[in-house]
């Protein structure tokens, strides 16, 4: 495993890949992450940083949020983050978040 991860300027160019990847198609942070080798969670920060990026250009970082697949609650306090657990029923059925990046 490479542990060095805390490089700042490859994680800005993987933030600027990952932003021209949400210019094509919506991708969930899962999806992110397999693309980027990255933790999801990562994939998650980098599109937080995106989002503010983007906002600069005139383009705007959609989030469509999670929803629990067993009650249908989609209103998570965080819709970018991966919630793992229904606060509502209780499930751990819980789709991805999805995002992409509209111009
Ligand atoms: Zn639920």
């Amino acid at each position: 495993m490479n542990r060095r991860n805390e490089q700042p300027a490859m994680e800005r160019t993987t933030r600027e890949r990952i932003a021209d990847r949400l210019r094509e198609e919506p991708l969930s942070p899962s999806a992110l992450a397999e693309e980027f080798g990255i933790a999801p969670a990562a994939a998650v920060e980098a599109v937080e940083h995106v989002a503010r990026s983007v906002a600069a250009e005139d383009a705007q970082l959609l989030v469509a949020p999670p929803v629990c697949r067993e009650c249908g609650f989609d209103g998570f306090d965080e819709p970018a983050s991966r919630p793992s657990r229904c606060p509502a029923c209780r499930g751990e059925a819980v789709s991805e978040p999805v995002f992409r990046i509209e111009t």
